[in-house]
């Protein structure tokens, strides 16, 4: 009944969870140091290897995507940091790298543009650091970085790369082994569908055998401390049990019922709907080239009053989200991630055409 009368989230996430999945998620709690947990872990990495196209240590973590950017930073910054900023999340990063008491730049870029191979390349050719963050997708701008060009760039330099894909993780491809990523995090509520209240992470051997050499890890969000439990199939805290029932169970769905490269295609075709309709309405914030599968980032070009089409859409039983921080009422913002499906993003554009008269 409640799930029945839940608005439509078009939010950024989190985002809706199917029935099933919660379905799932309502079975039996089971202790966090038994045998069926170790088995409930070991099929959620052996499956989050597939979608995340890695063969590196994979680490789950009972908090949101935030404590794996700090986790990123403790462990992998030893000298200086580069942190690329092109919007909120970006910003944010280098918030928390000198929150850890890390020494860091800015590499401070307009909201709403991407970051390029060049600019990166200038910045790390002054041999000033020893580790790179970046946004994959920055949700706050919709702008997805042309992260496989970076990464050519990336791999000149002793730099551990360090990448949130909070976003972008199984809406669109990231081949972490293949862009050399040595830290790459996410959360689950964005384009897993899932609930908050789990965030992922890969972690190289590179980054393993750095953190070695890193004081003050603390203790939460210590690689190695993972590591050695992860070596007695156990996680160092107790688990996320009801969410990591919820991620196999998805994961499965994700990876043998939709497939992943189905799940690419169909963010692909909501980013270029969407794209499309706010072309002709009004116009997105990024290059075209740049623009997400995940999240739309819409100009408000006819300076349409956001609160008033919040407040008329939720009657509707849709969540809509309006700009991010500073950018709050020159644009709003368009989710197309999770199970969402094409026809369920057209009914929602069509509702806004009509709220909107256009
Ligand atoms: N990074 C990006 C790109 C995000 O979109 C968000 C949240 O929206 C975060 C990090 C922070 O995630 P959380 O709120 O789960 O800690």
């Amino acid at each position: 009944m409640i799930l029945k009368m839940a608005k439509k989230l078009f939010i950024p996430g989190p985002v809706d969870v199917s029935p099933d999945v919660f379905r799932e998620m309502s079975k039996p709690m089971i202790g966090h140091r038994g045998k069926e947990f170790s088995t409930l872990l070991e099929d959620c990495v052996e499956n989050l290897k597939r979608l995340m196209f890695t063969e590196k240590n994979i680490f789950l973590c009972p908090s949101s995507s935030t404590g794996l950017m700090e986790a990123a930073v403790r462990n992998c910054v030893k000298d200086k940091c580069l942190n690329v900023g092109n919007g909120a999340f970006g910003e944010r990063w280098h918030y928390i790298t000198k929150a850890n008491g890390k020494e860091a730049d800015l590499l401070q870029l307009e909201w709403g543009e991407a970051p390029t191979p060049k600019i990166i390349d200038e910045k790390l050719s002054t041999g000033d650091y020893d580790a790179i963050t970046l946004v994959h997708n920055e949700t706050s701008t919709g702008v997805t970085a042309p992260i496989y060009d970076i990464a050519k760039v990336i791999k000149d330099y002793d730099v551990s790369f360090l990448v949130d894909t909070v976003s972008s993780m199984a809406g669109i491809k990231v081949e972490v082994d293949k862009l050399g990523i040595d830290v790459c995090l996410f959360g689950v509520q964005k384009a897993m569908a899932l609930p908050a209240g789990l965030s992922i992470c890969s972690v190289s051997e590179t980054a393993l055998e750095k953190a070695k050499s890193i004081g003050n890890r603390g203790y939460y969000f210590d690689f190695l401390t993972y590591l050695k439990y992860w070596d007695r199939r156990q996680t160092p805290t107790t688990g996320a049990i009801s969410i990591m029932q919820g991620l196999r169970y998805q994961l499965d769905k994700i990876l043998n019922k939709e497939g992943l490269e189905n799940r690419f295609k169909r963010h692909r075709e909501m980013g270029n709907l969407t794209r499309k309709w706010a072309k002709k309405n009004f116009d997105i914030l990024p290059e075209e080239k740049y623009a997400s599968d995940t999240v739309s980032c819409i100009k408000n070009t006819k300076n349409i009053n956001c609160g008033d089409l919040k407040q008329k859409l939720a009657e509707k039983g849709y969540v809509f989200a309006n700009g991010y921080g500073k950018l709050a009422d020159k644009t709003f913002r368009i989710a197309h991630m999770g199970d969402r499906t094409l026809d369920e993003l057209k009914a929602y554009l069509e509702t806004i055409d009509e709220v909107l008269g256009i």
